[in-house]
Parts: C-alpha cells; structure tokens; sequence
C-alpha cells in the first residue's frame, strides 16, 4: 500500500514488534536516559540511568501487550474511586487523585487492572530518590523540542533514527509549526479551512458518505451468514452514523492561554496546563458530541465508537485522496475507500462492540457472533502469514481492526462507485475503463460475503 494511505488510516496506531533489534534499543534508551541527565546538569548520569531503565522495566512488564490493550471489553473495568486503595494498595490514592483534580469522580474507568495494582506495588517499593529522578528525566525529555540544539539532537537521535528509522531531524520551522499546532490545533485549523476548504467540497463529500452508506446497507442486507435480529441491529447502527466533513461547527476558545513571544519553555508548559485544565472541565457535565479530536489540518480520519462518528478532515478532503473536478472513479477510489474504512471500523472486531447509541452493549446473536468471528480469524490468519521483511510478520491479531476497515473500505467504495453509475457502464479515461476490477482484498469481511 503507498505509504499517504497507510498514513491515512494510521489513527488507531497499529504497529509491528520488532524483536531482533530490542536489545540494541534498549541499550540506546539507557544511553539516552545519560545524555539527557547530563544535559540537564545531574552527577552520576550513568547511575542514575542504569535506576530510571530499571524502574520503566518493571513497569513495562506489570502492562499488557498491545493486542491485549485493544479489547474493547477487557479493557473496560469501573473501579469506585473508594475501592482504589484496597484493590491497588501502595498508593496514597485519596492524596494522587486530590492533586490530580479528580478527587471528586465516584468512579474511574480502568483500562488495565493488573497494571494499576502491579504498579502501585511498584510505587511503593520504589526509593523517593528514583522517584525523583524519574520524573526529572521524564521532564526534561518531554521538554525536549522546546530545550536547546542538543537536547533536541538526542531526543531526535533516540525517538526519530533509532525507534522510527527517520534519517534526518526536520527542519526547524516545521518542528516549529510542529509545536504550535499542539498549543493551539483548531486556531491553525480555523485559519487553514478559510484557506483552503470550499463549501463545495463538503457537499460533494456529503454525497460521497451518503452514498458509501447505502453500499453497507445494501450489502449487509444481503449478507448470507447473518441473521435476521442482529442485521436490523447493524442497519440500525448504520443509520446513526454521525458524519463530521471539514471541520468542528464551534471552535475552540484559546482566550485563557497566555502566549508570551520569546518564551518558548514557558508557552509550551502553559500549553500543557490549559489542556489538562480544558479536560478537567469536562468532568460531570454532559458529553460535547460537537468535539473533534483530530484539527482540520491533520491528513487523516476517525472512527469514535462511543460517539458513533466518522470525522473527516479538511485536510483529507484534497488531492491525491479528494478532487471535487476529478471523475468520480477518483474520488471513490480515494476518499471513498477512507469514508468506507472509517464506517467499517464500526464493525470491527473492536467497534462492532458498540451499539447504535455508542454504548459497549452486545447486539448479536451468539450464533452470528460465532459467524463473524470465524470470518475475521480468517483474516488475521491471512495477515499473518504476510512477511514484509525477512522473519518479520504482520502480527494480524493487533493489526485486524485496521484491515477489516480497509477490506471494507474498497469493497463498499467500488459497489457505491458502481452504484453512482446508474446502470451505465463506467466512462472511458486515457483509453482505460477505469476503475479495473479490484483485486479480491481478503478471505472474509466483517460485513462482506466471503
Ligand atoms: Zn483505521
């Protein structure tokens, strides 16, 4: 696949494990754990490193893999903020959640229970001075963008060459435009969707997701594996779908953030403080379902199974993956097989979880259930037996929500492309009936016909 469209659906971060290069990393984190204690002007660097890499080891193996942290159920545990201390002992918790400003919540939602229980027991083994320590690295290496040139270099040495393969730091003023769109995503946006957004995209889009839609409905009545109670359900969620194209109907108010010109240190930890504030605020009063999560300059799209959206933005609907003058084969092609993606994920492993209304209910018959898990072991299998590089598989457990969402994606785009033809055959473009018949994607589909 070209890397713009992995790019495109890279927003439930899947990835690869690659395990014959840990060790080399692992040695390359302690170093870079050094570097920055030096940098930051601590004696024994060496010391102090070898004590922060041992405490984020234990840590790392209270967690669960990532396979495990993409179960929709596994991950949903409410814990009464009272029970903390008797199911997480080691933990002052009444204090932690008092200075975090949540003391208030009766309860919070856990995503990895062994993980809170296994790291309060580390909390309380742990000496204060590594504590201490830990935190002092962990500050000035989140710090690192807005720090000088070679605390810069090494955080980029470590996070960009070794763990990404990046070749080379970015160029100043894009780390720059980098840092601003973190401190202030939809004021960019505001500015970037009067630029570039015409209100003619948005009602080409309009069409394109309605008609992407009715693709999913019709298939899915057409399903031959899946009973009659649970397809009402899945019509049902298909109906509630929420489209979001472009960008939010209200901005964000950025009014109580203080910028301060040639305070780069400064803007960027009162960026960080207006955004843990501005959520805080959220708590106990009633979900924003107008709320974007992406800025309309990010070149990407989602699925929000609690909320039942698909949310494109602006910056996605442009060439090569939108073009309101190309023909309609491109756009189905494109921003077609996105728009299906992003409906497909909520019929994933995962979001096939969540009901018509966002909640994480079950709406299938056991029966069906069995069926559609037959069909997405299928594909995992498949996507595991892929080998990009030599002894390296995709890991198709981790990454099956992604490719449901892709098979789904094409096949849905060509039956609504096929559909928008009306009856007539597709036109003739530079000699070509385009788009050829696509390739079979996949052995099963979570909405397809295998
Ligand atoms: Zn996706």
């Amino acid at each position: 696949m070209p890397s713009i469209w992995a790019r495109a659906v890279s927003a439930c971060r899947t990835g690869i494990i690659i395990s014959k290069t840990s060790s080399r990393t692992r040695a390359k984190y302690k170093a870079y754990i050094a570097t920055v204690l030096t940098q930051a002007g601590f004696d024994k660097p060496q010391e102090r490193s070898q004590a922060i890499f041992a405490l984020e080891d234990k840590i790392a193996r209270v967690h669960w893999s990532r396979v495990e942290s993409r179960d929709a159920d596994k991950t949903y545990n409410p814990w009464p903020t009272a029970e903390f201390a008797t199911r997480a002992p080691g933990v002052d918790w009444v204090r932690y959640f008092t200075n975090a400003g949540i003391e208030k919540q009766p309860q919070l939602i856990v995503a990895q229970p062994s993980a809170i229980t296994g790291m309060a027991k580390i909390f309380a083994e742990t000496p204060v001075a590594t504590w201490q320590d830990w935190l002092r690295f962990q500050l000035v290496r989140a710090a690192a963008p807005v720090l000088p040139k070679e605390t810069v270099q090494a955080n980029f040495d470590f996070y960009g060459k070794e763990l990404t393969g990046a070749p080379q730091l970015r160029d100043r003023w894009k780390r720059g435009v980098q840092l601003t769109e973190g401190a202030l995503g939809e004021a960019i946006g505001a500015v970037y969707v009067q630029r570039h957004f015409p209100p003619e995209a948005k009602a080409q889009m309009d069409q394109l997701v309605a008609n992407v839609i009715e693709a999913y409905r019709t298939r899915i009545a057409e399903l031959t594996w899946m009973g009659p109670e649970t397809k009402k359900r899945a019509l049902l969620k298909l109906s509630t779908f929420r489209p979001k194209i472009g960008y939010p109907v209200k901005w964000r108010d950025y009014s109580g953030l203080e910028i301060a010109p040639g305070d780069a240190y400064g803007n960027w930890k009162r960026a960080n403080a207006f955004e843990v504030a501005y959520y805080l605020n959220k708590l106990g009063k009633p979900v924003d379902r107008d709320e974007w999560f992406m800025t309309p300059q990010t070149v990407n799209a989602y699925y929000n199974p609690p909320m039942n959206e698909i949310v494109f933005p602006a910056a996605i609907l442009q060439p090569p993956f939108f073009d309101p003058n190309a023909d309609p084969a491109v756009n189905y092609g494109g921003i077609g097989a996105v728009i299906g993606h992003e409906i497909g994920h909520g019929f994933d492993d995962q979001g096939s979880k969540y009901d018509e209304t966002g909640r994480l209910a079950n709406w299938w018959t056991d029966q069906d259930r069995t069926e559609f898990k037959k069909r997405t072991d299928a594909l995992s299998a498949q996507y595991s037996s892929f080998e990009p590089l030599p002894g390296l598989h995709v890991n198709g457990d981790l990454t099956l929500g992604e490719n449901i969402g892709d098979l789904g994606g094409m096949e849905n785009a060509y039956t609504a492309y096929k559909a928008s033809l009306g009856g007539k055959p597709a036109p003739v473009i530079d000699g070509e009936r385009r788009p050829a018949l696509l390739p079979r994607l996949g052995a099963g589909l979570a909405v397809a016909d295998p």
